[in-house]
């Protein structure tokens, strides 16, 4: 994948810092995100850290201060990847996937997507990176959820997936995006398809109306019912904004 110029008009530019740079893009290379990196409407690359180790055997780890189980990611390995990533195009939001970030948001995802010009994504292996290049060069903690993934590899996709569908001609009808789960802070109406009759399950009357009024008041009332059973987190702060 090609390095690209620092301009208003540049593509949506994401780099993954990490030990295993085969795992990208993976997914993200099929269906509609897979057509917007052929488009060159975003870009992926990657940053291999093991490279920006310097003695002969490329460590990359060590063990931790204080003892304990496991190994910890070396500063200095970790923050020459990291330069390498930046120089590639400066001014780029720093993110390190970490179980004790900030919950991934589609909010957020919105935020990373409108008001920077790409990310840079630093993906953890073992029990995770020394303290030192958070700090110095100011990562953004971002989780995926609380429970513990093997690496941050699979972080990094899943943030690349919500953030890539949200550049604008990725998704043809950008239309489709408005209605979806967490974008009005409510959790999607159900959706039906042909047949209108499946085993004696019959669609709903109203979406066979033809009435818009009438199908829209019937989908805000099941997104409203359905994130209060679902989801009274979010109903509390949906009703809350009233
Ligand atoms: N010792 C760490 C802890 O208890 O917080 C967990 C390290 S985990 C085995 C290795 C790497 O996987 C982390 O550095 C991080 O990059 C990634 N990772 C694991 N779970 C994650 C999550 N829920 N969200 C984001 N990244 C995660």
């Amino acid at each position: 994948m090609s390095l690209i110029q620092s301009t208003s008009q540049s593509p949506w530019y994401a780099t993954a810092v990490t030990l295993f740079p085969e795992m990208f893009p993976g997914p993200l290379g099929y269906s509609i995100l897979g057509n917007g990196l052929d488009q060159d409407l975003w870009r992926l690359d990657t940053v291999q850290i093991r490279d920006h180790a310097l003695d002969k055997h490329a460590t990359v780890d060590d063990t931790p201060y204080g003892g304990g189980a496991g190994m910890v990611m070396k500063v200095d390995v970790v923050d020459r990847a990291l330069e390498t990533a930046l120089e590639r195009q400066p001014g780029r939001k720093l993110i390190y996937m970490s179980p004790r970030g900030k919950p991934l948001t589609q909010a957020y995802a919105r935020h990373l997507v409108h008001d920077y010009s790409g990310i840079i994504l630093l993906c953890g292996r073992f029990e995770g990176v020394d303290q030192r290049v958070i700090d110095t060069k100011e990562l953004e903690e971002i989780s995926i959820g609380d429970y513990i993934l093997t690496g941050g590899e699979i972080p990094a996709l899943v943030l690349l997936d919500v953030c890539a569908r949200l550049i604008p001609g990725v998704i043809g009808k950008q239309e489709s995006l408005v209605h979806e789960s967490f974008e009005n802070g409510l959790l999607e109406y159900p959706q039906y398809t042909r047949p209108q009759s499946w085993k004696n399950k019959i669609v709903p009357e109203v979406l066979l109306s033809g009435d818009h009024q009438r199908i829209a008041d019937w989908r805000q009332d099941q997104a409203e019912k359905i994130t209060q059973m679902r989801r009274p987190d979010l109903w509390q702060k949906h009703i809350g904004k009233k």
